[in-house]
């Protein structure tokens, strides 16, 4: 199964995408992770990306469209991929059709990740990792316990760079702009399932697995 994660930065796209990969085995396809990991490499492709992811703005479509290419050739993808954080705009998506024509595949779902802005903002302003398991945590809404329990193993609270004010200011506007657009695009092929993606993980991951079932019956 092929199925796209649609939805605004801080909406649960990874979080959902993970717990897919984990339950279905289908391998998570992440832009966003796989740039991180070419900036923590320090490769000439997370050189070219790094100015834009910091500043919130789009890497520019070659890049992200080499690294998909190369990411869904692999074999382990060949029975199926969730993709998360892509495509990001309407070139991205043509692009990713034509893609699928070339290797004879199609997407089966399209899940928009419905939340309302203020949610957005406070889920992104709170979001943490912690530094000695990896945890994902939030200043917001996790419990005291668990924040508690981070720092008491020795670890720290750490925040993405681009979880700050600013950026993330940018983030929202370049998905209201650039990706919103795609809602249309994918709703007039007739694979766009809307899920209420306001809700803890588990209670939004129902909702992903219900239009999942949809699809497949
Ligand atoms: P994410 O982790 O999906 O929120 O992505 C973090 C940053 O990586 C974004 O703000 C962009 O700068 C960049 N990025 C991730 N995916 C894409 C994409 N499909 N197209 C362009 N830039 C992307």
């Amino acid at each position: 199964m092929r199925i796209v994660l649609l939805g605004a930065p801080g909406s649960g796209k990874g979080t959902q995408a993970y717990r897919l990969q984990k339950d279905m085995g289908l391998p998570q396809i992440s832009t966003g992770d796989l740039l991180r990991e070419a900036v923590a490499e320090g490769s000439n492709l997370g050189l070219q990306a790094k100015t834009q992811m910091d500043s919130g703005t789009l890497v520019s479509d070659d890049v992200v469209l080499g690294i998909i290419e190369n990411r869904i050739s692999a074999t382990d993808t060949a029975a199926g991929y969730v993709l998360d954080g892509f495509p990001r705009n309407l070139v991205q998506a043509k692009n990713l059709d034509a893609l699928l024509m070339r290797l004879d595949q199609k997407l089966d779902a399209t899940i928009l990740m419905d939340v309302d802005f203020e949610l957005l903002i406070k889920r992104l302003t709170g979001r943490r990792t912690c530094s000695k398991t990896g945890k994902l945590l939030n200043i917001y809404f996790s419990p005291k316990e668990e924040l508690d329990a981070c720092l008491k193993a020795g670890g720290e609270l750490r925040q993405r760079a681009d979880d700050n004010e600013d950026t993330i200011r940018n983030r929202l506007l370049v998905y209201e702009r650039e990706t919103q657009p795609l809602i249309k695009h994918y709703d007039n092929r007739g694979i766009l399932q809307v899920v209420d993606a306001k809700g803890g993980m588990d209670e939004v991951y129902i909702g992903v697995r219900g239009a999942l079932n949809l699809v497949l019956s």
